[in-house]
């Protein structure tokens, strides 16, 4: 069992650590920085873009956020007597707080309801950094599987947390690794947001899965049609367990694609119960682990943990789902999302999802030490 203790850091934001059951520690060390009170009103705007229906997150205060800073000055490494990081205490499993540049928040709230070109709202919502381990070296992949675990519970907590916020429409954990995709920190994490508006590409699989949903009168539902699907053909499937299967999907955007999901109808982290928790603790770490020997240094990559929108609406149709997404089609190659891809949102893959699939079926799901990423 994961045990959660909340504190508060010197400026006023949360930070939450996440024990594993087996080695519960006490927290009371303090944040001793010089930090002064965080404000709502640094809150950044929100502008509507007319053009697409967009909502755009405007966040000049960010431009002087922590940059790759050295490893001795980590700010989330415990604190030590040189370093007082965002992390009080000398020692934690995995830890939780507000993140100190956010692009959304502190303040939570209603957007505009009915905008049109020039409106402006506050970026409403939480950005929340999740640190998956004491190291500062190493990635997801290399976590026991009871510390990869805590992070799950983590996730879970956060996910109910986040979604009883005021304004909240959609949660989002995901992880950014790799400096080719514009990681900032060098030791393993991961982040969540909470929007105050559904973004356009959950919004765009909300309306799918709706229509799906509504089709069936209720009785079926899209992600569960799909990995029956994908179950019954083989072809594209690389792990299968009793309650997650992971596989390539039909039509995949991105060179290495992987879709983990419930075999089960359930929205979000929080909803998973403990045998599915387990499983998902294993199957991840299988998951990343082939992504990780399939060349001989890590694989950049996003994890976008999908869960479904707040909306009563739609939120009955949206099924939880890992999106594990890669730019690498070679050793030596990324895929640059250029013209097709970012002006019209039209992606040309150069691998076949069979053959992908196939690679990393063969492609053993063990630890193997790598050289750090960075
Ligand atoms: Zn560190």
């Amino acid at each position: 069992m994961t045990i959660a203790t909340s504190t508060r850091l010197a400026d006023g934001r949360e930070l939450i650590y996440f024990d594993d059951g087996a080695h519960a520690k006490s927290h009371t060390a303090l944040d001793t920085r010089p930090l002064d009170a965080r404000s709502e009103e640094n809150t950044g705007e929100l502008r509507y873009d007319a053009l697409t229906g967009d909502w755009v997150a405007v966040a000049a205060h960010r431009q002087t956020r922590t940059y790759l800073p050295p490893a001795d000055q980590c700010p989330l490494c415990p604190t030590t007597g040189a370093n007082l990081s965002e992390i009080p205490d000398s020692a934690y499993d995995v830890a939780v707080f507000e993140n100190r540049f956010p692009s959304l928040g502190p303040a939570v709230g209603t957007i505009p309801q009915n905008p049109a070109w020039g409106t402006i709202g506050r970026a409403f919502g939480r950005c929340e950094v999740v640190a998956f381990t004491p190291e500062h070296t190493g990635s997801f992949a290399g976590l026991s599987q009871e510390r990869a675990r805590t992070v799950i519970d983590a996730w879970a907590h956060r996910t109910e947390a986040l979604s009883a916020l005021p304004g909240v429409k959609q949660v989002f954990p995901f992880e950014n690794r790799g400096q080719d995709i514009g990681v900032t920190l060098h030791h393993p994490h991961g982040q969540i947001y909470a929007y105050s508006y559904v973004p356009p590409r959950s919004e765009v699989m909300a309306a799918a899965a709706c229509m799906f949903y509504d089709a069936h009168n209720g009785q079926a539902t899209l992600l569960g049609d799909i990995v029956r699907k994908e179950s019954e053909s083989g072809e594209r499937m690389i792990a299968q367990g009793e309650h997650f299967s992971a596989y390539v999907p039909f039509a995949a955007h991105m060179p290495l694609e992987i879709h983990l999901t419930p075999h089960r109808h359930v929205p979000d982290f929080a909803a998973l119960n403990d045998a599915e928790r387990d499983e998902l603790a294993v199957m991840y770490l299988d998951v990343l682990r082939r992504l990780d020997n399939l060349y001989d240094t890590p694989t950049p990559y996003i994890a976008a943990w999908h869960q479904a929108p707040l909306d009563p609406v739609l939120r009955p149709a949206g099924r939880f789902h890992l999106e594990l997404t890669s730019p690498r089609r070679a050793a030596d190659k990324l895929k640059f999302l250029a013209g097709s891809e970012a002006a019209m949102g039209a992606f040309i893959n150069d691998t076949t999802p069979e053959q992908v699939a196939a690679l990393l079926r063969s492609t053993p799901g063990t630890l193997t030490p790598k050289a750090d990423l960075l």
